[in-house]
């Protein structure tokens, strides 16, 4: 599903990525940890080119991301991400954030549009915060919103980027319960967070990643026991 090879990255001379390769098959789950600072982030960005490289390719379910913007555009269609901060527009409604990709990216009138978000938003289990703004739910409830906009457009992949640090711990559960439920589902997920019990639960291996380089990668079973 995701093919990443001889990957580089820099900003400004600073070597961000320093040739990463991963395979990612469908319904696979991958956790990335490491320190702060090592390219987590990054990479996971540069899967939908967010962020820009400089060498190497990525090729999303047969499309490769370096060749024209077209495919760039294409290829977003299909991997939905998920931010540490929830990114929601504040001046919208939870139902129009859900709503906005479908009538935007996809073309879809208003009516089915109002149908798919209510749908992701039942999904996430927050169908009654349908017409309230982001600011009026908790953190919790906004990164299920974050997650249902992503599924709006019914994408391939899901990236999640340190989805539950920003969360008051109390909070915590309902988004990872909500991502187990995905991954049970057989969604295809690259997910950086320390939420280690997470990772020993659901993903079928764990990268770990420091100054810019894939370091380890094992199924957690290995990685989590002494060497
Ligand atoms: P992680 O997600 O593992 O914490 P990041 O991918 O966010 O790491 O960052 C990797 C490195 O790249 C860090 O040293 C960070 O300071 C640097 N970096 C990230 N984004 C930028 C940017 N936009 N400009 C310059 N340096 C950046
Ligand atoms: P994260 O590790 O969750 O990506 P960061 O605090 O590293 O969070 O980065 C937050 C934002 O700041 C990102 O958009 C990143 O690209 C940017 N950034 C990070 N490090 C630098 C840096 N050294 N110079 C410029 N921008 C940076």
């Amino acid at each position: 599903m995701i093919a990443i090879t001889g990957l580089q990255k820099y900003y400004g001379a600073f070597h961000a990525l320093k040739n990463i390769n991963l395979e990612v098959a469908k319904g696979e789950r991958i956790v990335i940890c490491g320190p702060s600072g090592s390219g987590k982030s990054t990479m996971i960005r540069c899967v939908n080119r967010i962020e820009e490289f400089e060498a190497g390719s990525i090729v999303v379910d047969g499309i490769s991301l370096g060749e024209s913007l077209k495919n760039v555009n294409a290829v977003r269609a299909e991997v939905g991400m998920v931010f540490q901060q929830f990114n929601l527009f504040p001046h919208l409604t939870v139902l129009q954030n859900c709503m906005l990709a479908p009538i935007r990216v996809r073309k879809v009138s208003s009516k089915d549009a109002e149908a798919i978000a209510m749908t992701y938003l039942e999904r996430v289990r927050i169908p009654d915060q349908a017409n309230k703004y982001p600011a009026q739910l908790s953190g919790g409830q906004q990164q299920r919103v974050a997650i249902a906009r992503a599924l709006c457009m019914t994408p391939k992949v899901m990236l999640f980027d340190e989805p539950t640090s920003a969360l008051d711990p109390e909070m915590v559960k309902e988004v990872l319960d909500t991502m187990v439920s995905l991954a049970q589902e057989g969604m295809t997920m690259l997910c950086v967070t320390h939420e280690m019990g997470f990772a020993r639960s659901v993903a079928d291996h764990v990268i770990f990643m420091d100054g810019g380089e894939i370091i380890e990668k094992a199924k957690p079973e290995e990685f989590f026991s002494a060497p």
